[in-house]
């Protein structure tokens, strides 16, 4: 009788089909509200440093940027220390930082986690 039970699950989820995706060309949907990786429009930083101001967990450090109009300072971010909270979203005066909804930053090395500001485009 177990067995007749096993055959007929066995059998529901081969129609049923597979349950999990070839991550990553496979990817689920993402909820509207989730905080990825951080993306910065380098033309509209007004170099303010708020964002750095109001983290909490010193994940962004000002570094200099050589632009056309000479050297800017623009956020670098440190994703190991990141928390995710969205504040320096929320205090960015030219909204040109953004939390994206990208979650793919696995890194073979540590020191990858550490994004200057060309790598937040
Ligand atoms: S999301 Fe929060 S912890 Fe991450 S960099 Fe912004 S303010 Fe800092
Ligand atoms: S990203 Fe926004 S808050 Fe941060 S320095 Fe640039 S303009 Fe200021």
């Amino acid at each position: 009788m177990v067995f007749v039970k096993s055959i007929g699950r066995a059998v529901k989820a081969l129609a049923r089909g597979p349950s999990t995706l070839q991550y990553p060309e496979d990817r689920e949907s993402i909820a509207d509200n989730y905080r990825g990786i951080h993306k910065l429009d380098m033309k509209t930083c007004i170099s303010c440093g708020a964002c750095a101001r109001i983290c909490p967990n010193q994940t962004i450090t000002m570094v200099d940027v050589e632009t056309e109009k000479g050297t800017k300072k623009m956020p670098e971010v440190n994703l190991e220390r990141c928390l995710f909270c969205d504040l320096c979203e929320e205090v960015c005066p030219t909204k040109c930082l953004i939390l994206s909804k990208d979650y793919s930053f696995e890194k073979y090395d540590r020191r990858e986690y550490v994004l200057r500001p060309e790598d937040l485009k």
